[in-house]
């Protein structure tokens, strides 16, 4: 029995675990007033206890505990937690590199790039495991293979002529690791065995306080990364904390920086910045800081020029917060068409003002308006398809008549279709009763419907908008 490997195993991971707990009984003897290093802070005294994490975060951190690694529940949960929300999911922060975290779990799969991090999957949560970070200057800093290959740690950190960075795979030390996060409310960590919190960064003042501050210099830190924008403005949105004023100061001048963000990652960010039930206070966030033009360009002239489509993506903004708020089902291929509707329109009028037929016209515009913004977003085909199908169809709703209405009725988009209709008459325009025509519809029964289709007469309906200017009116919906 005592010549089995894994009985040998489990032993080794005793004894290393108990090294790890006297060692860090012994550190907290020397630093219970901590005056350098973190700050360690009984969690129990901020409502935070075990059960507050998921069954897989706890798991991951015992596991690499076990194994003699250093691991701690980091990020949006521990802030989350700790503001009585519940987190959506959560981080680990270890010492282990990810080819050793792979080693422990038997679920976990390396995954990215520019961070190389660990999915350790239980049943459906996945828990995301990212080694210690350095700064890129940092003397102490150890990259994977670092002792081996010192010529190859460039290509772990990698910044560009502007300060950005490319890559970021040098790891580093825990208190490291807290000073590269973001926001100090970002950058607590919880050990969930001791049920301690160590704040390198005073992130506990500042989640009392209802406060965003950056780490470090916030240009700099911008400059390394301009996605910290939409992040600050996605996180004071969502907590309604006030940012701090060197946080806020530098978004003024740096907001153009969002242009040099590959147009991937700001699909992911932007889907962030407008799913998560805050995309209006979110978006006069953007607006303030003149971000929002530089994630849709077209859509921000256009609403330069007719004050209607700023109601009209306020009105789309603000039903999307609600059916997120009362978990109905949202679809981004919905919201970006209604972000990108005005642009759409605005070009539709010009090229039937150029004389082109209204459905050429539109066909042009949509094919041109997503070719431009796929270069800011990388919006994928899997919604950018749809997205037009949705603009298409609703255009062709108000041509019903005769048996045209029970046919558009079954199509896969029709309901999409109709909410946008519904959508747009939400916002102010009037497209003659369409949205509640179609509603009367649904809902009757088949001798009514015959009647409400043979009192349409055929063709599109030529309807004029209140409250737009002449050039940006289409001749159907
Ligand atoms: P959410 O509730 O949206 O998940 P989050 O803070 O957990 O918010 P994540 O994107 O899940 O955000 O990132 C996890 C943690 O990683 C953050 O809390 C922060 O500490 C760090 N982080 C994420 N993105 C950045 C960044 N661009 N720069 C620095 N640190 C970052
Ligand atoms: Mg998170």
């Amino acid at each position: 029995m005592l010549e089995s490997p894994l009985l040998r195993d489990h032993l080794s991971r005793m004894i290393k675990r108990l090294k790890k707990l006297l060692s860090s009984k012994s550190n907290k003897a020397t630093q219970g007033k901590a005056t350098q290093g973190p700050r360690r802070i009984a969690a129990d005294s901020h409502g935070l206890h075990p059960g507050t994490i998921s069954h897989g975060a706890r798991d991951v951190v015992e596991k690499l505990s076990a194994a003699g690694y250093q691991a701690y529940v980091v990020g949006g949960c521990v802030r989350d937690a700790l503001l009585g929300q519940h987190p959506k999911d959560f981080d680990v922060a270890t010492d282990a590199t990810p080819e050793q975290v792979k080693t422990v779990f038997r679920r976990a799969r390396i995954i990215g790039r520019r961070f190389k991090i660990v999915h350790v999957r239980y049943g459906r949560e996945i828990v995301e495991v990212t080694t210690f970070r350095a700064p890129h200057t940092g003397s102490t800093s150890r990259s994977p293979d670092a002792h081996k290959k010192p010529r190859k740690r460039a290509e772990h950190s990698q910044r560009s002529d502007a300060g950005m960075l490319l890559r970021d795979n040098v790891f580093g030390s825990l208190e490291e690791d807290a000073v590269r996060r973001d926001f100090t409310i970002n950058a607590l960590y919880y050990q969930p065995e001791e049920n301690l919190l160590l704040d390198f960064v005073n992130g506990l003042d500042d989640i009392e306080n209802q406060t965003l501050r950056m780490i470090g210099d916030p240009a700099t830190r911008y400059r390394e990364d301009p996605v910290r924008m939409l992040r600050a403005a996605r996180f004071a949105a969502k907590l309604n904390f006030q940012m701090d004023a060197a946080t806020l100061a530098p978004l003024r001048e740096l907001h153009g920086l969002i242009e040099e963000v590959p147009a991937a990652r700001l699909f992911d960010e932007v889907l962030k910045l407008l799913m998560k039930g805050d995309a209006l206070s979110t978006y006069e966030i953007l607006t303030e800081f003149q971000i929002f033009t530089h994630l849709f360009p077209d859509t921000a002239r256009a609403m330069k020029d007719n004050d209607a489509y700023e109601t009209f993506i306020r009105q789309a903004l603000t039903n999307t917060d609600l059916r997120i708020q009362a978990k109905q089902h949202v679809t981004p291929a919905f919201l970006l068409g209604a972000l990108l509707w005005p642009a759409v329109e605005v070009l539709r009028a010009q090229h039937i003002a150029a004389g082109m037929p209204p459905a050429v016209a539109f066909n042009k515009a949509s094919a041109e308006i997503i070719r431009r913004e796929v270069q800011h977003i990388a919006i994928p085909k899997r919604f950018s398809v749809p997205m037009r199908e949705i603009w298409d169809l609703h255009l062709r709703l108000s041509n019903r008549g005769g048996n045209r209405a029970l046919q558009l009725l079954e199509l896969p988009r029709f309901r999409a279709a109709y909410d946008f209709v519904l959508l747009r008459e939400q916002a102010g325009e009037d497209l003659g009763d369409l949205g509640d025509w179609w509603t009367t519809f649904q809902e009757a029964d088949e001798d009514t419907r015959q009647q409400m289709s043979a009192a349409i007469k055929s063709g599109p309906r030529r309807k004029r908008r209140s409250g737009r200017k002449r050039s940006a009116q289409p001749t159907s919906p």
